[in-house]
């Protein structure tokens, strides 16, 4: 059966219909039978710790450090828990609300990223049959080495002295990407930081104008989360990142603090960025880190992008508010490989 409905191209809405087939689309009336809804691309989750999912609803309302800092109740519960099966369900939970890639930060060394891989295989489907495409940013506990091509490092306040350069120069050794929590609770000093030479930065609410400046200038991709920093009290600065032209992406942080379903985090932005426009927002969910990723692609330091389109429910006669409303629904799927 064909989609059929409002479709979204680089150019805004058409008038349109895509065949989960053949992956094929076009504008116009559909050449067949057609299931009514808008079509979209799917959705890119840039930052979130699906490790935790299962945590949700027993994470206690303490303050940040206290909840995801060292010793804190997250690392607690990762210890206690069966991760790879709370990873499956934060799988899950994504790629049913139309998410086709997650850029994955795990805790816990080789074991945290063996978990990843388990959590994926337990969930027992492909790209092709609606799984998420995840990119694992890991970390090294204990002194021991990197675990995978790429580095997810924790705040530098929270990193053993040397331990984030190592890290850093061992996923440039492999090839793979550097992100980095930055400036999240308190400002952290931007020297330190590019010492680390990043590729990605999440959070940054506690940076100041400046810092954003030399951000931009030396072009880093930056992850915004903003429901997650709202829990905390925290500021996002989405406004300034777009203003400054910085490659921005959308993440939904830590599973057991918020759901992994961008639909939830584009309603709140709406609501929380009145100045930013509802494309803009949108498109920052379908092709967040656009240029940060399409250029580690390039340099095969990630695999592949994937693709495809997602339908949802019709809900209003605007695409755009159909896309903003509560009652929004992700009706399929069809993912694929880039
Ligand atoms: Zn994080």
């Amino acid at each position: 059966m064909l989609w059929a409905g409002p479709l979204l191209t680089t150019n805004g809405f058409v008038g349109g219909w895509f065949d989960p087939e053949s992956g094929k689309d076009g504008e116009g009336a559909p050449p067949g039978p057609a299931t009514e809804g808008v079509i979209l691309p799917p959705f890119r989750n840039c930052h979130a710790h699906l490790g935790d999912t299962l945590a949700r609803g027993e994470a206690p309302d303490e303050s940040l450090a206290e909840l995801v800092g060292p010793n804190g109740f997250k690392h607690r519960w990762l210890a206690e828990a069966d991760v790879a099966a709370s990873i499956t369900a934060g799988l899950r939970e994504a790629a049913g609300s139309g998410t086709a890639l997650v850029l994955d930060f795990r805790e816990g060394g080789k074991p945290g990223l063996e978990q990843l891989a388990r959590g994926a295989t337990n969930a027992g489907w492909s790209v092709e049959q609606g799984a998420p495409q995840v990119i694992p940013f890991g970390r090294a506990v204990g002194g021991g080495p990197l675990p995978g091509r790429n580095a997810g490092l924790p705040g530098l306040k929270d990193l053993a002295p040397g331990a984030g350069h190592r890290m850093a120069i061992e996923a440039r050794v492999a090839g793979g990407l550097v992100a980095l929590h930055f400036s999240e609770a308190e400002r952290e000093p931007v020297d330190l930081m590019l010492e680390h030479e990043p590729d990605i930065l999440v959070h940054l609410c506690s940076s100041s104008e400046e810092d954003l400046h030399a951000i931009a200038d030396v072009g880093l991709g930056v992850v915004v989360c903003p429901r997650s920093n709202a829990r905390f009290g925290l500021q996002t600065p989405l406004e300034e990142l777009l203003a400054l032209g910085i490659d921005v992406g959308l993440g939904t942080d830590n599973g057991m603090l918020c759901t992994l379903d961008m639909l939830a985090e584009l309603r709140f932005c709406r609501e929380t960025f009145p100045d930013v426009a509802p494309e803009v927002l949108l498109q920052l969910a379908c092709r967040g880190l656009d240029e940060t990723l399409k250029k580690a692609t390039e340099c095969d330091r990630i695999v592949s992008l994937p693709d495809g389109r997602i339908l949802l429910s019709p809900s209003r006669a605007d695409p755009l508010e159909a896309v903003f409303d509560p009652r929004a629904k992700v009706l399929a799927t069809r993912f694929t490989c880039g």
